[in-house]
């Protein structure tokens, strides 16, 4: 089945002529009809672009003008700018508006030859951990309907899990592509900040978002990571010279690979369960050659509650463009403020809300030392810690998520637990390093994953380490219960 194929295969067998980039589409295509709508990944499918583009990229492979992914198809998340496809953020305020532009990443994958298959699903505006937030649909774990897929990358790791799509793009403020890539038993990458562009991605928090791949083995990812990567000049956070290189992603191996364990990370939340698959996950790369050593990072303590005074700050300011004049639905009201306010009252949903008003606060005359500048305060020392730890590992490890996947509905009224599921991933966004989750095993049938994170720019060194972990961890990856 071409759809069980990863990127790489696909890649061979389009080169080959064994299969084109038509009937790769097609498969995609029947199985999203077949499958999706117990799954619920996508919020659009553009069937007639797909196909559209997938004949144009068959021309390239014919005409030898074809790149590494040329005729691969993919998944969007729906907050990333699509030109002539509505772009939503899964949010009733966005509903009905289609972007003038492509953000800079799909302009990329156009350039690649990639087929867009279409936009998935997401916690409205990237702010959640389970995809329930979403304003438009419900999206199901392929390991179990009832449960949720994490997020807010929930379409876009569904997706690739159940085989509608071989790869797909997310982003990553606090965890979004990491978390559903774990809970949904796939590999997620979150590059060093600044190593792709963010233009055209609907901004959460400016100073942590950070799009990147998801895909089904490491190397997927970092050919998807490769064809995003490099400096825009249409986002002045973008670095210069930061296409990711995948050369040397086959050459290295676990002998002599420094791996920092975070005491902080190793608590009583994770899960037993998980612990043991982390555990017996851990023991494989040790016999692998890896140097494995317990650190202590104490402000880890911090950074759930940092994360959440910065973001929402951040997400008050980038929201405020939601007026009801300039982009998608409005509603109407006395006057000028009157239409503003019943937009914005009545389209919001209610966790964006909540972080607009934290944000406000935490940003207000009289409030801004005590939170915002105290919490870059944190922020900071934090960086600084990691760093000093990164001069003695070359990466730092721990389980992905504390937990596996949880029921839908479950942690909907406990959003402090929810929110405190963050507290591997965050770390890795409030220092803008590369982080990547990938399968490490099982707990009551349920995928584990496992996250590295590592210095800055230090992308591609980790994606070699992850690549040989995932080597040495053959039990890591199965395919989920589903026709
Ligand atoms: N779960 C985190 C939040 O709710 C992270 C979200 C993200 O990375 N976009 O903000």
């Amino acid at each position: 089945m071409l759809t069980q194929l990863s990127a790489s295969e696909l890649a061979a067998k389009l080169k080959s002529r064994e299969t084109s980039a038509i009937e790769v589409a097609e498969a995609h295509l029947a199985r999203i009809d077949q499958m999706d709508g117990e799954v619920g990944a996508y919020l659009e499918v553009c069937r007639e672009a797909a196909l559209e583009s997938a004949r144009l990229a068959q021309a390239r492979l014919d005409e030898h003008t074809d790149g590494p992914l040329t005729g691969i198809p993919i998944a969007v998340k729906d907050n990333l700018s699509t030109l002539g496809i509505e772009t939503t953020c899964a949010s009733r305020i966005l509903e009905g508006y289609v972007p003038p532009f492509d953000a800079t990443v799909v302009s990329k994958l156009k350039e690649a030859g990639m087929v867009l298959l279409g936009k998935t699903n997401l916690d409205e505006f990237a702010m959640g951990t389970s995809c329930e937030n979403s304003a438009l649909k419900v999206t199901r774990n392929p390991w179990d309907p009832d449960r949720s897929p994490g997020g807010s990358s929930g379409g876009s790791a569904a997706a690739v899990a159940a085989e509608l799509a071989p790869m797909a793009l997310g982003s990553d403020t606090g965890g979004s592509i990491r978390m559903p890539a774990a809970l949904c038993g796939i590999v997620g990458f979150k590059p060093t900040y600044g190593r792709v562009s963010r233009y055209g991605l609907v901004a959460f928090g400016s100073s942590l978002d950070q799009v990147g791949p998801l895909a089904r083995t490491v190397e997927d990812a970092a050919s998807l990571a490769a064809a995003v990567s490099g400096h825009d000049p249409s986002d002045s956070t973008s670095l210069r010279d930061s296409a990711i290189r995948t050369d040397g992603l086959k050459n290295g191996s676990l002998k002599g690979v420094k791996v920092g364990l975070p005491k902080q990370l190793m608590s009583d939340a994770v899960q037993p369960g998980v612990r043991d698959a982390f555990d017996m996950a851990l023991e494989a790369l040790v016999r692998e050659g890896a140097l494995v050593d317990e650190v202590d990072l104490p402000s880890i303590e911090y950074g759930v509650t940092t994360y959440y005074v910065i973001a929402p700050a951040e997400a008050s300011s980038n929201l405020a463009r939601f007026d009801g004049i300039r982009f998608g639905a409005q509603r109407t009201g006395e006057g000028h403020i009157g239409n503003v306010s019943a937009t914005r009252g009545q389209l919001f949903g209610h966790e964006v809300k909540l972080r607009i008003m934290v944000g406000t606060y935490a940003l207000s005359a009289g409030y801004y030392d005590d939170y915002y500048v105290r919490a870059q305060q944190v922020r900071s020392m934090m960086s600084d810690e990691f760093n000093r730890a990164f001069s003695d590992y070359d990466c730092l490890l721990s389980p992905t998520s504390p937990v596996v996947a949880f029921r839908l509905g479950e942690l909907r009224d406990d959003q402090m637990a929810l929110k405190m599921l963050d507290l591997c991933t965050i770390p890795a966004n409030l220092g803008g390093f590369p982080s990547i989750s990938l399968p490490c095993g099982f707990s009551q049938d349920l995928p584990v994953g496992m996250c590295l994170t590592g210095p800055v720019n230090s992308d591609e060194r980790l994606l070699q380490i992850a690549y040989a972990c995932e080597q040495g961890l053959p039990w890591g990856y199965r395919r989920p219960p589903m026709p």
